[in-house]
């Protein structure tokens, strides 16, 4: 398709627009796992739906046009694009990646690739001299995950890519807070851009799914193998509906980030706040970054309460959102770090990188930001005149 046109168009006028056999308006499901193949030397294009498959196929040539791409691959889960993409590592290699990072990835680093003989250094990826100091001669990667989860800190893509490419080691960027539409990461030097499409890309939190994207043939090449030896693929079912979510994005992201910048604004000035994080906030130390790497500062944010104490009665008195793990859904999703997304590291390394227990996320849906702001208004409200009877009890 033409690349004149913007990107909200291209999520509806791609290549799959339209089926090529009945003209039909939606990607077929192709639910074959085998292909009739014409004779005993000639093979079609599709003969095991492990190795291609139609409708998987389509949904990982428009994931790789939006991101800028050669090439996309589609898995069952976020995790199963991260690990395989490590896949590419070999025994004796070393990871550096950035130390808030998605608790699974945490898990994958720290408890699975170590017993391969995979090393890592975690580092505090806006500190650009620590990056450095952090490679070594084996650095193969550099992982990044920007913003950062559930700190939001940014990381400069183009300078980590630069970085990299000086020590001879790829840059891997997990887009998922991000999508395509606020921030193309192999255009600022990445190699390899990853997704949990579980969240803003599906964003109806009704599929499990992971996507990755590659830059070079060479690359793309060894990530295919790779798909096919680990086979972690995803099913037709689930690759149709990410595409179906896909078509969405720009309205629901556009949506959801007006929400969220409202919503911080409205939590940075509430007594019971100690802090927000969110790149949209003008004293977020990496705002400028933020709007100069990406079009808009997502729509995530996290706040911490002033005390521990309070988060249990904030938490049932909050209405609209639901209270679950997981982020970008059309619906509010706040999620307590601690015990949720970040359950599967330490306290002491949670404590350490200031994910506190009194740290709550947001991922700011679709609905009316007035409804939402009231919520949480009143939800403070109760907290406020449940301590304030406790005082004089
Ligand atoms: C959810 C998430 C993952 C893992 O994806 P799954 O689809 O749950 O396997 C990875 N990275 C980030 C930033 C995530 O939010």
């Amino acid at each position: 398709m033409s690349d004149c046109y913007s990107f909200e168009t291209k999520l509806l006028h791609n290549k799959h627009k339209v089926d090529p056999v009945t003209g039909g308006v939606s990607v077929p499901i192709q639910h074959a796992s085998t292909f009739h193949q014409p004779s005993a030397d000639t093979s079609g294009k599709y003969d095991y739906s492990r190795s291609l498959n139609p409708t998987r196929e389509a949904l990982e040539e428009i994931i790789a046009e939006l991101e800028g791409g050669t090439r996309g691959f589609a898995f069952s889960s976020g995790m199963a694009a991260i690990s395989t993409a490590f896949l590419l590592l070999s025994q004796g290699d070393h990871v550096v990646i950035t130390e808030d990072v998605y608790g699974g990835t945490f898990r994958m680093v720290t408890q699975v690739l170590s017993r391969f003989g995979i090393d890592h250094t975690f580092v505090d990826m806006t500190d650009l001299v620590a990056v450095e100091q952090a490679i070594k001669p084996n650095t193969a990667l550099l992982y990044v995950e920007t913003p950062s989860n559930p700190l939001l800190k940014v990381t400069d893509i183009q300078a980590i890519s630069n970085l990299a490419k000086k020590h001879g080691a790829y840059t891997f960027v997990d887009n998922t807070f991000m999508t395509p539409y606020l921030q193309k990461p192999l255009n600022l030097g990445a190699d390899l851009v990853l997704h949990s499409a579980t969240k803003f890309l599906s964003g109806h939190s009704d599929t499990v799914a992971g996507l990755a994207v590659v830059k070079n043939s060479e690359l793309a090449d060894r990530l295919y193998s790779l798909q096919n030896s680990f086979g972690a693929v995803l099913g037709v079912q689930d690759a149709w509906l990410v595409m179906r979510g896909i078509k969405t994005l720009s309205v629901r992201m556009k949506q959801s980030q007006e929400n969220a910048v409202k919503i911080a604004l409205f939590l940075k000035n509430q007594p019971l706040i100690k802090e927000v994080y969110y790149p949209g906030l003008k004293e977020h130390p990496q705002h400028a970054l933020q709007n100069r790497q990406a079009s808009g500062p997502g729509a995530v944010l996290s706040f911490e309460l002033k005390s521990t104490e309070i988060l249990p009665r904030f938490i049932a008195n909050v209405e609209l959102p639901v209270f679950a793990v997981s982020l970008g859904a059309v619906e509010s999703i706040l999620s307590y770090p601690a015990k949720m997304s970040h359950a599967a590291m330490p306290a002491a390394e949670r404590q350490k990188r200031g994910i506190s227990e009194g740290l709550l996320r947001l991922s700011a849906g679709i609905e009316n930001a007035d409804d939402l702001i009231s919520d949480f208004e009143q939800a403070l409200f109760a907290v406020k005149n449940s301590e304030y009877k406790e005082g004089v009890r």
